[in-house]
């Protein structure tokens, strides 16, 4: 697509990064919760993967895959790189 001149790339292309979350690396984000609790920006959240809980067992936090960290609100991310730093098992991951 050619661009009119004078309007900035910005304006047609994505704003803000991408966040992408290794949930080999990252199994139980419910009680991990060191990049939700450091970023200023309240980008990440944890949500349980089950759509119906069944049994206690399927809620449990400490059970690798019951819950899932993802990016809820990635259009806030200033890619300070607090999360990054401050995982334990290099799990995230942003690009511009
Ligand atoms: S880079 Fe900074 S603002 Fe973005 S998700 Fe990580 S801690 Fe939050
Ligand atoms: S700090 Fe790393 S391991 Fe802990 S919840 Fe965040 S992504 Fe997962």
């Amino acid at each position: 697509m050619t661009m009119p001149r004078g309007i900035p790339q910005m304006i047609v292309g994505k704003k803000y990064p991408t966040i992408t979350v290794d949930e080999k690396k990252c199994t139980v984000p419910f009680l991990c919760k060191k990049c939700l609790q450091i970023c200023p920006e309240i980008v990440l959240s944890v949500g349980r993967v089950m759509a119906k809980e069944k049994r206690l067992e399927e809620m449990d936090p400490r059970i690798d895959g019951n819950y899932v960290l993802h990016a809820a609100r990635s259009e806030k991310c200033t890619v300070c790189n607090r999360c990054i730093e401050v995982c334990p098992v290099d799990a995230i991951k942003i690009e511009l």
